[in-house]
């Protein structure tokens, strides 16, 4: 299947500020490259939200056809601690308060970031490549970015020259900077500061004694930039110019910048066509983040354990709640708001079931097609999800009228709605149809009432050998049975 080129899809690219039509580098394929977490606590809601609108777009550009490589790193070094070009290695700083191996620290939230995910539903990206496993790239970069005088080496680290880079290029054109305003509005550097402009940014560090995750360069021992393994790993996999590069908005400057200039400095090209930005989850109207602790935890929503909640929600309301906003714009979490997705998201579930048990006639009093392709437009105008999902409820207004009898569906129409219904919702949301925490729960007692409907069978066979097996074996695994005039009942002792 080929949807995509029938499908004409614009998404707004943030280097341009426009929303342009989306054409690939190859066609049928794409390559996406989007920043991933650094890996040194537990990822919280508002990570998630930016993973899952790359996960959309993912699933959205597979489901027109295309083939597409996603790469989202592991940052598992270089990650400083403010962002800026000082303090402590985030990992590091970590492992040392816990007393544990960078790599322990890496290892554990590498682990939970995965599992987080895995409940979302999110697919596996196609390459998941870590820093620390492309320092030799991360060198090679370096040494080209030298080679062009666009950085110069003091005291065992390396920095980018940005004035220098900006007499030649533009420095700030992602992020719509100056870099005479950016200048005029920073503080003078210290004497005892490296750099020779506060605008320069470290490609590499120079390691002190204490500091443990350190690589051998040219420069002596240190650690890499953290710009710089977004560079390494994408060029590595997506080439030198490839079609989409993602990522949360707070990443645009200085990270996304950054990555821009050093690709621009060492291969000569503009690295990406397309830069997307995720918008930021907020709690309480501010912005969620690791460091200021605003922040909720997905499984603290998934046990319903924070006090914000009046309840445990599952991660696919979640999902739902996410998918309500359109990718660009903030969305603030609330209970009331995760309440409002979930009575929602029951409804939808509700109508996507009843669809199969539907009366057909010989046509339609709806046109199903224009409908389905009011669902395509709304995706294709830059993964506007809420649009998608305002029509996914046009139709359920009208799969309750075919139900009631009073409107009708025909059998063509009928098929068309359900693999509509369906490809929307699981493949391109990605929800999945769990409507309740106790799905296990669920799942026993369908196991216990095919048992219950096999020991009625065996009795009106006068076979009480097996009636009573099933009966006893049950009450041994804690599980016991209940004749009554209604018919057996179960308790779980
Ligand atoms: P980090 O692990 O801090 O490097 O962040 C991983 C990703 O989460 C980045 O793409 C950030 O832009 C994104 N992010 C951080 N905070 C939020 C938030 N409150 N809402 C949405 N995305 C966020
Ligand atoms: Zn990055």
């Amino acid at each position: 299947m080929q949807l995509y080129k029938t499908q004409h899809l614009k998404v707004y690219n943030s280097l341009t500020g426009q929303k342009e039509p989306f054409t690939s580098i190859h066609e049928g394929a794409i390559g996406m490259y989007v920043c991933g977490p650094t890996v040194y606590s537990n990822v919280h809601l508002g990570n998630c939200r930016t993973f899952m609108s790359f996960d959309m777009i993912f699933r959205y550009f597979k489901h027109l056809g295309y083939k597409v490589r996603y790469v989202r790193n592991i940052t598992d070094a270089g990650h400083l601690e403010n962002d800026a070009e000082d303090g402590e290695d985030k990992i590091a700083k970590k492992a040392r308060l816990e007393r544990i191996e960078p790599m322990e620290v890496v290892q554990r939230y590498t682990v939970d970031f995965h599992n987080i995910l895995q409940k979302f539903n999110f697919l596996p990206p196609s390459i998941e490549p870590t820093a620390t496993g492309h320092i030799i790239e991360q060198i090679e970069i370096i040494k080209e970015i030298l080679e062009k005088g666009f950085a110069y080496e003091v005291n065992g680290s390396v920095y980018f020259d940005v004035p220098k880079f900006n007499e030649t290029h533009n420095y700030g054109k992602l992020s719509g900077r100056k870099l005479e305003d950016m200048i005029a509005n920073t503080r003078e550097l210290a004497a005892q500061d490296d750099k020779h402009s506060p605008q320069d940014f470290a490609l590499w560090k120079k390691a002190e004694p204490q500091h443990i995750m350190r690589w051998p360069s040219p420069w002596g021992d240190g650690f890499p930039g953290w710009h710089l393994e977004c560079t390494a790993m994408s060029t590595k996999y997506l080439g030198e110019t490839f079609d989409i590069h993602g990522g949360g908005m707070d990443l645009k400057f200085p990270h996304h910048e950054c990555e821009i200039a050093q690709a621009e400095a060492s291969n000569g090209v503009s690295p990406v066509n397309y830069w997307l930005h995720a918008n930021m989850l907020t709690l309480n109207g501010k912005k969620m983040a690791k460091s200021t602790g605003n922040n909720i935890l997905p499984d603290e929503i998934f046990s319903g354990t924070n006090p914000l909640l009046s309840k445990a929600f599952t991660p696919t309301v979640v999902r739902f709640f996410m998918m309500q906003a359109h990718y660009t714009s903030i969305l603030d979490l609330s209970n009331d708001a995760l309440l409002a997705s979930e009575k929602g998201f029951l409804k939808l579930m509700e109508a996507l079931n009843t669809i199969h048990k539907l009366e057909t006639n010989s046509s339609s009093d709806f046109d199903f097609n224009a409908w389905q392709q009011k669902c395509y437009d709304a995706m294709n105008d830059d993964f506007n999800t809420p649009t998608l999902i305002a029509h996914l409820f046009e139709a359920v207004k009208h799969i309750n009228a075919i139900k009631e009898g009073k409107e009708s569906i025909s059998e063509m129409d009928k098929a068309l709605l359900n693999n509509t219904f369906n490809a929307f919702i699981f493949d391109i949301l990605g929800l999945e149809d769990k409507n309740d925490a106790n799905s296990d729960t669920d799942k026993l007692s369908g196991v216990v009432a095919l048992l219950i409907q096999l020991r009625k069978e065996a009795r009106d066979n006068k076979d009480f050998a097996t009636s009573d097996i099933i009966r006893d074996q049950l009450a041994e695994l804690g599980i016991q049975l209940k004749d009554g005039k209604e018919g057996t009942t179960f308790s779980v002792l």
